[in-house]
């Protein structure tokens, strides 16, 4: 990657991780759920209010590291206004992009990474594989809320 894009990428996540968007609780949220990353230390709550399978708001609280806060703030932005079929199919491409750091174009019918916005300046957690866990927990969290589950999630 571009030194100076790189430097960019980590401005835009250091601003999140410390000012985290659409931080605090959420009332009247359909779902809840915690999320902890025991490797790192990081504790988040999600909230979704979903109303016909659409996420007409998002937000969450918890303490960790500037990259596990980034990573749920980003997420919030990215899902607000998403059907939640558009949020669980993106599991798995931030999720690989995560582990990968590879950026994908479209492919036939397949959207590209582009498709995942902001939260692509998180690609360069994938050069400190003990950090993966805390830009990933958000999105285990959503998954888990998502699919019904009531018990805590944890990374490991
Ligand atoms: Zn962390």
């Amino acid at each position: 990657m571009d030194p100076e894009l790189r430097e960019l990428y980590q401005d835009l996540i250091l601003d999140h991780g410390r000012q985290p968007r659409n931080f605090g609780p959420l009332p009247g949220y359909s779902h809840r759920l915690e999320g902890v990353n025991p490797l790192c230390g990081d504790k988040l709550v999600l909230y979704l209010k979903v109303v016909d399978d659409r996420i007409e708001d998002i937000s969450f609280e918890g303490a960790g590291c500037a990259i596990s806060m980034a990573s749920a703030s980003l997420m919030t932005e990215r899902l607000r206004g998403r059907s939640v079929d558009e949020a669980m199919a993106l599991f798995d491409p931030v999720h690989r992009l995560l582990m990968t750091g590879e950026l994908r174009p479209a492919a036939n019918s397949e959207p590209g990474d582009e498709n995942l916005g902001k939260v692509r300046m998180l690609a360069g957690v994938s050069a400190f594989p003990s950090r993966v866990k805390c830009a990933t927990l958000a999105w285990h969290t959503l998954r888990a809320a998502l699919s019904g589950e009531s018990k805590p999630v944890s990374t490991e």
